[in-house]
Formats: structure tokens, C-alpha cells, sequence
């Protein structure tokens, strides 16, 4: 198999044309051609009256070897790598212990899968609920204003990205092409074909609920167990001569259950695990993140500065934005997951804070574009030294927004035209915001330290400068942005195990080692060969 890419087609050609392409690219005829599938398929908007597909396929040919002779100056036509996943190995039949994996978010399902696919017979423990009752969790803050601090948008089965627009790229390395095998996990769970070959794809929210539940029962099957509404609130540590080890895990409910092998996916809302671990002397520190609010657009207001005329056209969807302003206070300020055509969320896992995010369905059909507009920040940014010094700055903003938005977890907001005038919103205009329970109009320039006003208030008119209205007067603020990733890293080493606690694999979003579904679950797939290497005596991955 051959893989040829940059092969360009317009928009509108016929299915043939590509296969017609291929024959002309590498001058064979019709019949030297013996199958073809598409690998990836990208467009180039860069001349928006005349977008272009860009694919990249895999091709079989009746002469392979003569093919890669006469283009063996040519980039474009190499060998298919072999994106196939392999086990590290497999459970000795007489294992008696079963690793435990902490949460079922991406990370948790993928390492949790991957070991039951050794035959390691995991056992999840998640502190929230099955998919289908925290479904029910999650909207009784959205409608009805209360709030479940166990079971939420952040807690629960699928983890924080549930309930999202479930974008599935990530600029991680990824050598071993496992983001190949969790999006392959995904179709098999119910993902439209489509994720495998599209250059940015997503799923919806929809979808990701019937997902979940069926790569859960594909872990059961294969022996493993996911036991819900278990809050591990504690480590059973043990000193030895080759230092500190991790034995087991105290719950909730005053449970103990004993493991030499704890995969920690905890994603970045365990506020209260990371407390714990801190208190245990689990080896972490403070990492930058960021911090802005929400913006609303009309989703037709995106199309067609993104698109052009090809506005609306059903290949290419609703469009997304990626915006980067280096401010003059030496501040970033980035768009941050951009949701086409979705909704802007309440997303707190802790009672009397407000916090936002955005999602969408598969057909990404609302009439809305939201993205976080977020500035960076560093841990001399925070307010102490510890390394839960992010949090704790976190949970300033989640609070102030909360008493700005009439402390009944409305989101306070501003139009775009007021917030860069200095002065307060008191009536919205043409866009809707979409926020549920609702927003409450103000002025946010309290919302966030100074810096990052200023910053925000710099790149907003830069920024239109990009997207022709991206600073309209009618443009609705909401906020705050504050859980862009972990404020803090639970260090590992080498062998993925945290630096001063052997046995213990701190992996995904929580542990500072992932940003997103696709890279957490990449991250549980590494911490699952990590603990399969460790059982069975293997070195570590160089
Ligand atoms: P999480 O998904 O956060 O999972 C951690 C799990 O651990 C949780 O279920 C939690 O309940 C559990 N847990 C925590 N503490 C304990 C404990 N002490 N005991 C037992 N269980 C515990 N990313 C994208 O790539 N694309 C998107 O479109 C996207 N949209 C998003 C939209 C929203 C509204 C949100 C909130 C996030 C979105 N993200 C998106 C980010 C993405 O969800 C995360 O990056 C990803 O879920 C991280 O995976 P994780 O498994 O590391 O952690």
C-alpha cells in the first residue's frame, strides 16, 4: 500500500474525479489501480472563491516497488506506515492483583480499555454517575439552577468532555499513531466513519453519550469492572527500602481496596483529590493555564468570513476560528475551544462559582459560534507559591463571576462594543446568548486581573481585523474561562510513575499531561503499557 498526499480537487468535483486524479498523478492506467481509501481530507480556504480539497490516500497498485522508483524524488508518494496498534503484552494467566484506574474520563476509558485488552481486569472507580443519570445531573443546574457537586458537567461517566463538541485533533507528538487507535475505538463505539479521515473532526455530545456506554460494556466484557459513585479520597501508602508505594485507595464510603498499580485519570476539577494528594506528599507543581471569558457570534457572521461564498456548503460545516494576539503587555491572547454553531455551558463542579465552556451537537446547527477567548498565565501569576496556588486563584474568579452574575449561577456578560468602551451592558442586541441558566448583563472588567483585560480589550480589534465583525458592538462576553487545563502537574517520570510514589501513574488533563478528549485518551493508552511493562518486568519506554 502507497500513500499519496496533496493531491487537490475543487470543492464540488464529482466522487469520480479522484480516482481520475490518482491515475493522472501517477501516470498508470485504470486497471494498475486496485483500490483506493482516503486517508485525510483537508480544504485549503486560502483562496475562498476557489477552495480546494486536499487529500491524502492510501493507494494498492499492481507494481508497487516499479511506482516508488519513479517517484523516488517526490514527498508525496511513500510507503503506508503501519498505524496498526500492537499490546505490549499480555497478563500472566496466575495475576492476581487488578490494577485500579481513578476516573473515566478519555484518559480512564482508554487505560482502562487497553489493560482489558491485556487481560488485566481493571477496576474503574469514578466518583460520579452512570452517563444517562448524570445527563440528568448536569441539566439540573442548567435549568433548574442546582447543582450536584458529585455528578456534573466535570464529574462523571465520560469525563469533562461529554458534554462538548467533542473535537477529536490534538498537536501532540504522537509517533506511535495511538490518536489512530483511539479514534478507531471511538468508530467501533459508535463515532462516524468519517473521524478516521477528516482533518478536523468531531462528534457532538449526542453521540458521545452512546459512546461511553458502549466502550464501558466492552470493558466489562473483557473482564474489567467500572464501579460508579466511588470518590477515592485517600492513598494507602508504604515506606520501604526502595522508597515510597502506593498499596491501595481509601473511598468515600470507607472502602479500601488494595493495588500495587493506581492509574490516577482525575481530570483537572479534583480540587479536593489534588488536595489530598499534596497532603499525602505526592510530588506535584503549579503549571501555566489561562484564563478569559466566552464569546457569542452569529455562526453566520464566522461563514462567511471563513468561507466565502462556500458559506453553508454541507462538506465543509459550520466554520471555526483559531486567533493568537501577542499583546503589548507581553500577555498571549488565543482563541480556545472554538464550538461552531453550539452552546455556551455552565461548567462548575463546586457550589457558588461560575464557570464557562462551550459544546455542540454533530450537526453543530445552533445559531451561535462560541469560542474561549483566553490569555496565558504562569504560576508568578498566582497567589502563593504552593503548588495549589492555580487553584486557588481558579476559585477567586469562579467565585467573583458567581456574585457578578446575581448568585444564582447566571454568568455575568457584556457586549463586545460596551466591554471595549469601559462601560456597563444594559440591554443585549442582535445576538442571543446562549448560556443556560442565564446571564446577567454587567460590566466584566472586575472579572479578571488587569493584565488580562487589557490584553483582551488589545486583541478583540485585532482580532476583527481577521474575522471582519469578531469585535461587533452586539457580541456577547460571558464568563469566566477558568479550566482551560490542570494549574498543576502531578510529575512523573521516565517509567509515567509519579516521581516519589511507586505504583502510581498520574496520567491525562489532571496530571498536567493532556489537553483534550483525544490527547487524554492517547495519555491513558501510555499509562496502561506503562503499568503492563511494570507487571511484567519490562523497561520502560525509551
Ligand atoms: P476528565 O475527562 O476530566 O475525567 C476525569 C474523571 O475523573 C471525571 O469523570 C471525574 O469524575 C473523575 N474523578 C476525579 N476525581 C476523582 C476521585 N477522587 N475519585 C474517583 N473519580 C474521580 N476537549 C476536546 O478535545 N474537544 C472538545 O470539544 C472539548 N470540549 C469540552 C467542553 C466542555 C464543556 C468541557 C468541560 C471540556 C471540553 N474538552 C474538550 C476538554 C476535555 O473534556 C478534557 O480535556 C478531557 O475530558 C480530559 O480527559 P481526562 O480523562 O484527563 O479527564
Amino acid at each position: 500500500m502507497l500513500r499519496l498526499t496533496e493531491l487537490k480537487l475543487p470543492l464540488d468535483h464529482p466522487p469520480a474525479a479522484l480516482r481520475a486524479a490518482i491515475l493522472q498523478r501517477l501516470g498508470i492506467a485504470d486497471d494498475e489501480l486496485l483500490g483506493v481509501s482516503i486517508f485525510k481530507r483537508s480544504y485549503d480556504a486560502r483562496k475562498k472563491h476557489a477552495l480546494l480539497l486536499v487529500y491524502a490516500v492510501d493507494v494498492e497498485v499492481r507494481n508497487e516497488a516499479a511506482l516508488l522508483k519513479k517517484f523516488r524524488n517526490d514527498s508525496h508518494l511513500a510507503p503506508t506506515p503501519d498505524m496498526r496498534y500492537h499490546v505490549v503484552g499480555h497478563a500472566p494467566r496466575d495475576l492476581e492483583e487488578r490494577p485500579i484506574v481513578v476516573g473515566f474520563g478519555p484518559c480512564g476509558i482508554f487505560a482502562a480499555l487497553v489493560l482489558a485488552q491485556m487481560g488485566f481486569r481493571p477496576i474503574v472507580l469514578e466518583r460520579g454517575k452512570a452517563v444517562r443519570e448524570r445527563t440528568q445531573d448536569t441539566w439540573g443546574l442548567w435549568r433548574k439552577k442546582v447543582l450536584n457537586p458529585e455528578s456534573n458537567v466535570q464529574f462523571g461517566e465520560g469525563g469533562a468532555g461529554t458534554f462538548s463538541d467533542g473535537k477529536l485533533y490534538s498537536q501532540v507528538k504522537d509517533p506511535k499513531h495511538y490518536g489512530r487507535k483511539v479514534l478507531s475505538e471511538f468508530v467501533k463505539a459508535g463515532a462516524p466513519e468519517e473521524i478516521l479521515y477528516v482533518s478536523k473532526p468531531h462528534i457532538g455530545t449526542f453521540r458521545l453519550v452512546g459512546m461511553v456506554e458502549t466502550m464501558r460494556r466492552e470493558i466489562e466484557a473483557l473482564g474489567g469492572e467500572i464501579r460508579f459513585q466511588q470518590h477515592v479520597t485517600d492513598l494507602v501508602l508504604e515506606d520501604g527500602a526502595a522508597g515510597r508505594r502506593i498499596t491501595g485507595v481509601m473511598l468515600a464510603n470507607g472502602e479500601t481496596l488494595a493495588s500495587r498499580h493506581v492509574v490516577l485519570a482525575l481530570g483537572h476539577s479534583a480540587r479536593d483529590t489534588f488536595s489530598m494528594l499534596h497532603a499525602r506528599g505526592v510530588h506535584m507543581e503549579a503549571k501555566p493555564f489561562s484564563i478569559g471569558f466566552r464569546i457569542e457570534h452569529p455562526q453566520s457572521l464566522i461563514d462567511r468570513a471563513r468561507l466565502g461564498p462556500n458559506a453553508g456548503n454541507p462538506l465543509l460545516g459550520a466554520a471555526d476560528y483559531k486567533l493568537v494576539h501577542h499583546a503589548t503587555n507581553g500577555r498571549s491572547v488565543y482563541s480556545f475551544c472554538m464550538c461552531p454553531g453550539g452552546t455556551v455551558v455552565a461548567a462548575t463542579s463546586e457550589p457558588n462559582c461560575v464557570v464557562t465552556n462551550g459544546m455542540s451537537q454533530y450537526s453543530r446547527n445552533e445559531r451561535n459560534a462560541n469560542a474561549g477567548i483566553v490569555v496565558g498565565i504562569t504560576p508568578a501569576d498566582f497567589p502563593g507559591d504552593d503548588p495549589l496556588a492555580g487553584i486557588a486563584l481558579q476559585r477567586k474568579l469562579e467565585a467573583h463571576a458567581f456574585a457578578l452574575g446575581g448568585g444564582d449561577y447566571s454568568a455575568p456578560g457584556q457586549l463586545v462594543g460596551d466591554f471595549l468602551a469601559g462601560r456597563p451592558s444594559a440591554a443585549l442586541g442582535s445576538v442571543e446568548p446562549s448560556y443556560q441558566p442565564g446571564v446577567r448583563l454587567t460590566d466584566l472588567a472586575t472579572a479578571l486581573p488587569d493584565y488580562a483585560i487589557a490584553a483582551i480589550r488589545e486583541a478583540l480589534p485585532a482580532f476583527d481585523r481577521q474575522i471582519k465583525g469578531f469585535a461587533m458592538q452586539d457580541a456577547v462576553l460571558t464568563g469566566v474561562e477558568t479550566r482551560t487545563s490542570s494549574p498543576l502537574r502531578v510529575t512523573r517520570g521516565g517509567d509515567l510513575q509519579s516521581l516519589n510514589v511507586r505504583g502510581l501513574f498520574p496520567a491525562g488533563e489532571g496530571a498536567g499531561y493532556a489537553g483534550g478528549i483525544l490527547s487524554a485518551g492517547i495519555d491513558g493508552i501510555r499509562a496502561a503499557e506503562a503499568v503492563a511493562r511494570d507487571y511484567l518486568g519490562q523497561a520502560p519506554e525509551a
